[in-house]
């Protein structure tokens, strides 16, 4: 059932563009340096691609929870693989989908929700998390499998009806990206090349970051399939072609070399929370009496929502409204 509502795409989906120079210029002066989503085919063959550019979200959430270099690549990674993941969400719905990797690193829990509108929003239990580099083809690279650690990755997708859909496989890489495509394989029976890529400069602030989710539709050919995966292969990092300049749609063309790439949706991506005062005041409300008394006392107390660092404050007249809500309730 999973699959299957996976695999027929949606409506608004079925209208296909060319990529024509012009639909590139157009998309270039409507975008501009916001974030955003593409997700192509190609003419001849069943091959899919959603390609993502992430980098001021990443820098928003980094602002936001003060991230140190470290988890702001890690958090980067979590978004932006949450995103990549509403490909198994109904396109524009209120659908969502939950990623949490629980590694046993020191970066601790990591957490990042999506929804098929392209908000996203997420934390990590430690944002202070100190630095880990290790060297590849003599380059130094950040080592997000040692922040991350060994454990469980768990998504879960709330489709708008009953209980949502959860499952977890464990952590084979911890570098995010390979794992979601293990689950994809895992869980959804959907062979699938994940890239994700954030690079943090050297203050710390987000320079680049974007990701895709590259698969084979039903009906795709060996040919096809094996072109895709040697293109795949054959790609520079994503954060270095998005630092570089090059657009979710140019990233499409690359990943689809040796075909016509076709534009099928477009996806305007951004750092939203879903919190407000009254989500904040479900904390107050689950607080026994007597530490509420205790918090007017002091002069009032900030609540503080996890997945986005929003602050509210309650006044003791606030306060004392909880307290009185809660001895009606308790009579
Ligand atoms: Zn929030």
């Amino acid at each position: 059932m999973e699959k299957q509502e996976f695999r027929q795409l949606p409506q608004r989906e079925q209208l296909v563009k060319e990529l024509t120079p012009q639909v590139k210029e157009d998309l270039k002066n409507y975008f501009l340096d916001r974030d955003y989503g593409v997700i192509a085919v190609t003419r001849e063959d069943a091959l899919r691609a959603f390609v993502v550019k992430t980098t001021s979200l990443c820098e928003i959430a980094r602002l936001r929870h003060k991230l140190s270099p470290m988890a702001t690549a890690v958090l980067g990674r979590a978004l932006t693989g949450a995103i990549l993941l509403t490909s198994l969400l109904k396109h524009g719905t209120d659908q969502r989908v939950l990623l949490r990797i629980e590694g046993d690193g020191p970066v601790g829990l990591i957490v990042a929700e999506a929804n098929a509108r392209g908000e996203v929003r997420g934390f990590v239990q430690n944002p202070d998390v100190p630095l880990f580099v290790k060297e590849e083809n003599g380059r130094k690279k950040f080592d997000i499998a040692k922040a991350v650690g060994s454990g469980t990755i768990t998504v879960i997708k709330d489709l708008g009806f009953g209980t949502p859909y959860e499952s977890s496989v464990p952590i084979v890489s911890g570098e995010i990206a390979q794992d979601i495509a293990y689950y994809l394989l895992k869980s959804e029976q959907i062979p699938s090349a994940v890239a994700i890529g954030v690079l943090v400069g050297e203050y710390g602030k987000v320079e680049a970051a974007g990701g895709f989710l590259a698969q084979p539709l039903p009906g795709a050919t060996e040919d096809a399939i094996n072109r895709l995966e040697e293109n795949v292969r054959e790609l520079p990092p994503v954060s270095t072609l998005i630092k570089e300049g090059k657009r979710p749609e140019e990233i499409a063309e690359l990943i689809f070399k040796g075909f016509t790439t076709e534009l099928l949706a477009l996806k305007e991506l951004s750092f939203k929370c879903r919190c407000s005062k009254e989500v904040a005041k479900g904390g107050l409300v689950a607080m026994p009496i007597e530490e509420l008394r205790q918090l007017k006392e002091e002069g009032g107390v900030s609540i503080r929502c996890n997945f986005c660092g929003e602050e509210y404050f309650f006044t003791p007249d606030e306060i004392e409204e909880v307290i009185r809500e809660k001895e009606k309730g308790d009579n």
